[in-house]
């Protein structure tokens, strides 16, 4: 295989991204995905028969967790989720170092039990779902576990990875084709259709999220399902034949009239809500009058330096804040504040 002529630009970005942005949430993932052999029947039958195959499970879009002698565990024996409800998908996740491979199980809704919701907050999945009979088991949603800290961060990536594969199987039972219903394939990888022969891929959805900066200022905006007085850098799902630059350019423009010049990546973040990619950019501006589409957004405004590290501290005279370290934008604007992300 020849490697693209520009393949030293690949390399480079994805280092500074790994100096940038280190332990991101959702990214880490120690698996090796082994693709090249998803379609070896007889290796991943050989997989499951190891004694130190494991699988985690997924029920109503949740990790389940299992209360152990130490800590919670989101990985069970293969066996042990039938045994728990109905499974209705399973999938190759990957192989650690060892050897071990971990699998990926989906739990049929009716296994799962809704007590109720908490009281709302905007940024967690919010319903308290419980498995009946088996008070050893509890359902976290994803967020959560990437920010309380309970599971390892490579854990985190794991269930991230099961998470987006079962909802796309969940949510991709028949053929877009045809409509006739598809069969699992490659360990969890594919769908076909037998009908029509169609093929079908899980998919990922690029989405744009860039800082914007005027000098010493860039520009934030909020929504108004934001907590109380978040700002955060402003996103937008990538379209058809649309670049990664493009997108930033346009989104910018129709949120806030503002049209920007030179775009450059700096990070990704997997982001399973539900198979999003999350490209973290930073912008130039070249216009800075704000024009803002307030069907989009609350407010967006430009923020000095010194008013954005207050507001990541949590000190800002309005109590206006930065987002969490679990979202890249976090991160994007750290980046900036200390002059990592320049453009
Ligand atoms: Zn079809």
């Amino acid at each position: 295989m020849t490697r693209p002529a520009h393949g030293g630009d690949f390399v480079r970005a994805d280092s500074i991204g790994a100096d940038l942005f280190p332990g991101l949430a959702f990214s880490g993932n120690p698996l090796d995905r082994v693709s090249e052999k998803r379609d070896d029947e007889a290796f991943v039958a050989a997989l499951a028969a190891r004694e130190d195959a494991r699988t985690v499970l997924i029920a109503r879009d949740a990790p389940t967790l299992r209360q152990t002698d130490g800590a919670p565990s989101p990985y069970f024996a293969l066996a042990e989720p039938a045994s728990i409800g109905r499974v209705t998908e399973t999938a190759l996740l990957g192989v650690r170092a060892t050897g071990a491979p971990v699998f990926a199980a989906a739990l049929a809704d009716e296994a799962v039990a809704a007590l109720g919701e908490k009281e709302a907050t905007v940024s967690y999945d919010t319903r308290q779902l419980a498995i009946a009979g088996r008070p050893d088991l509890a359902l976290r949603d994803m967020r959560s576990l990437a920010v309380d800290g309970l599971l390892d961060g490579g854990d985190v990536a794991i269930l991230a990875e099961a998470k987006a594969l079962l909802g796309w199987h969940a949510r991709h039972r028949f053929c877009s084709c045809c409509g006739a219903p598809t069969r699992v394939a490659a360990a969890g990888w594919r769908r076909e259709c037998a009908a029509c022969r169609a093929q079908h891929f899980p998919r990922t959805d690029p989405v744009v999220i860039m800082l914007v900066v005027d000098g010493e200022r860039c520009l934030l905006g909020r929504q108004s399902r934001f907590p109380r007085g978040m700002y955060s850098a402003l996103a937008g799902f990538v379209e058809a034949g649309e670049t990664i630059e493009e997108a930033v350019r346009r989104e910018i423009r129709e949120e806030a009239g503002v049209r920007c010049g030179s775009v450059r990546y700096l990070a990704s973040q997997p982001w399973p809500f539900p198979t999003t990619l999350m490209i973290g950019c930073i912008a130039r501006a070249a216009t800075t009058e704000l024009t803002i589409d307030r069907a989009e957004l609350e407010d967006a405004r430009w923020f000095a330096r010194d008013e954005v590290i207050a507001m990541r501290e949590r000190r800002h005279p309005d109590a206006m804040t930065t987002p969490h370290p679990v979202a890249i934008a976090h991160h994007l604007i750290a980046a900036w504040i200390d002059g990592r992300a320049t453009i």
